[in-house]
């Protein structure tokens, strides 16, 4: 029998699983967390006691007075 070399039996997540450590409510970063838009960035809370796990900064700054800088890198 010929047996494929990679074995797929799982693919590993590369999700955040967070933690309460408030009441040990685990989800993964996308999952039930209760994600409110803040001007630090989306605030993770818990969904069964409503603590704040983490602030994650938002990728995009808005704000007009984010300069644009022009790239020199060739
Ligand atoms: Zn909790």
């Amino acid at each position: 029998m010929t047996t494929p070399p990679s074995t797929t039996d799982r693919t590993p997540s590369n999700k955040t699983v967070l933690y309460c450590f408030d009441c040990g409510h685990e989800s993964p970063s996308d999952g039930d967390w209760t994600v409110r838009p803040t001007t630090d960035g989306d605030r993770y809370d818990c969904p069964e006691c409503g603590t704040t796990i983490t602030v994650r900064p938002t990728e995009t700054t808005r704000g007009p007075d984010q300069q644009t800088t022009s790239c020199y890198c060739t």
